[in-house]
């Protein structure tokens, strides 16, 4: 073995403790694991939490690699500030989300190198090039940042990884789960596919004054064309910089994810989310795909995927569970939930409305309309799913009317019976077409109002848990009442903290029995 990494996973930890997503464990941090393992280094992952808090827990490596989100940049100066404290010879690696903004980021944090995009091939070309052996001329890696005296230097971008490649060469580490604490409670992500294929682009004049010219790619029936736009926008819904950074969708092979899912499982993984920006794009068409409602979902490939990981032992016997989050409305067909009922009773699909007003969403690069997202929320009601819709406050473009049209259709889906409702607010995300756009800095009366209306729609959803018997996972103690345990369902549902202490993965039935909040509920196990 040669040298030993501690890989960081920052992800939504922000300025240093998780609030939301507490129980997912994303899948960058087990990719990057997988290039270490396949040349032989030594690794482990740590939540940044754990490194910050938890005396010693960064002894014995000689080198950290770190992945964060654009939203983690405090937590990341503090790490890297103490790894350099005790190590200034070890290398700092730094990439995923984060690595949008690489000025900013190599000013403020100092790494001996951002890498930008997929990190895979480029991590295994620093490797091959001895980077963590000696200096190198950095210059001659594509795909990465870096400083040289005080300036910033910018590497060509590196062409993406084959979807061949994607499958069968690069495959994110298994047993590197096993460092997560509490991993057999958590929701652990497995990439299905890469990339998104919403090459529409908005229409709201950018902060420099681009603007769309309606030149008419967006709308071209060539895929290739929709890759370009000569006023620069970048494509894609004008808050999300996946079609930036990751392109058009590349799908891995089954064979991948399922030998992937089975050695999770037989870790005693129990809660496994398929991957994908919009899991409907999986084998949907010949690569470029950037058309994003046509062709229709490929229901053949998906119901061979869903199938295998269904006949999976673990899935088989009930003690763990599969589920799909992120959906397009407009592909959401009647055969696609019929398919999702089928293999995934009970699956929350995530339909992304973001705004209310049709206007709107259009006008934000939407590929969906909201009328798209009523309609498949009801076809997911009439095949038993429980969907979740995400809504975005502080858009680009927002005004009184469009968070008037966002209220009423929370009402609309209250009425329907969607599960949930995510609300947000716009954050500017580096490589998004909105990426100048500063977001409100106050709540006006009418954001407070549609917070209001969400919340209050959550709350009244979680009296319908009441009197069931809910098959859960322990994960952790509760942090507010000793005694207590908090719970997540093995399917899906809200967090329930129970009295009792139960070690992390343990499986029970949880009777619930009172509503504590819009995200929370209380139950007593039944034996
Ligand atoms: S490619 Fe650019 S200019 Fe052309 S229609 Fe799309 S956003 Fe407008």
């Amino acid at each position: 073995m040669t040298d030993s990494v501690l890989i960081i996973d920052a992800l939504s930890a922000g300025t240093g403790h998780r609030t939301s997503s507490r129980d997912s464990i994303g899948c960058g941090p087990r990719t990057i694991a997988g290039v270490f393992e396949l040349h032989n280094f030594s690794c482990n992952i740590s939540r940044i939490e754990e490194v910050l808090t938890k005396k010693g827990a960064a002894r014995g490596f000689e080198h950290l690699a770190i992945s964060a989100m654009s939203m983690d940049l405090p937590v990341v100066k503090q790490a890297t500030k103490m790894w350099r404290r005790t190590r200034p010879k070890g290398k700092v690696l730094l990439g995923g989300p984060i690595a949008a903004a690489p000025r900013t980021i190599l000013s403020e944090i100092r790494p001996d190198v951002l890498i930008l995009g997929e990190g895979e091939a480029t991590l295994e070309h620093l490797i091959k090039s001895d980077f963590f052996e000696t200096s190198i001329d950095l210059s001659e890696i594509p795909g990465i940042a870096f400083t040289h005296h005080s300036d910033v230097i910018i590497t060509p971008k590196r062409p993406t990884i084959s979807e061949e490649h994607l499958s069968d060469y690069f495959q994110p580490s298994t047993i590197r789960i096993m460092d997560y604490p509490g991993y057999q409670a958590s929701r652990v992500y497995v990439e299905v596919l890469r990339g998104c294929s919403n090459f529409q682009r908005t229409k709201i004049r950018l902060p420099d004054g681009r603007s769309c010219t309606d030149c008419g790619s967006c709308d071209s029936i060539d895929p290739s064309t929709r890759l370009d736009c000569p006023e620069d926008i970048p494509p894609g819904c004008g808050f999300c910089s996946v079609p930036t950074t990751w392109g058009a969708p590349r799908s891995r092979s089954e064979a991948a994810i399922v030998r992937e899912i089975q050695s999770l499982l037989d870790l005693e993984v129990h809660r496994i989310v398929l991957e994908a920006p919009g899991f409907l794009d999986y084998q949907r068409g010949p690569y470029p795909l950037t058309t994003p409602c046509s062709p229709s979902a490929n229901i053949e490939a998906v119901s061979s995927l869903l199938s295998k990981i269904k006949s999976l032992p673990q899935m088989q016997d009930g003690t763990a569970h599969l589920s799909i989050e992120n959906i397009k409305a407009c592909l959401f067909t009647e055969s696609v939930a019929e398919t999702f009922s089928r293999f995934l009773p009970g699956n929350t699909p995530n339909i992304g409305m973001e705004s209310g007003s049709e206007s709107h969403a259009r006008a934000i690069g939407k590929c969906s309309s909201p009328q798209d997202v009523l309609k498949a929320v009801r076809i997911a009601k009439k095949h038993n799913l429980d969907p979740f819709v995400y809504l975005i406050y502080g858009l680009p473009g927002e005004d009184f009317l469009t968070i008037k049209k966002s209220i009423e259709m929370v009402e609309e889906l209250t009425d329907i019976g969607v599960e949930r409702i995510i609300l947000y607010g716009f954050r500017p995300l580096p490589g998004s077409a909105f990426a100048d756009f500063e977001p409100p800095l106050h709540d006006s009366p009418m954001i407070t109002k549609l917070k209001k209306a969400v919340r209050t729609a959550n709350r009244d959803r979680k009296f319908t848990y009441l009197g069931r018997v809910i098959k859960s996972i322990a994960a952790e103690p509760s942090k507010t009442h000793s005694g207590y345990t908090m719970f997540y369902p093995l399917q899906e549902g809200p967090l329930i903290t129970a009295q009792g202490g139960y070690s992390a993965g343990t499986l029970v039935n949880i009777e619930i029995t009172e509503v504590l909040s819009d995200g929370l509920v209380r139950g007593e196990v039944v034996k």
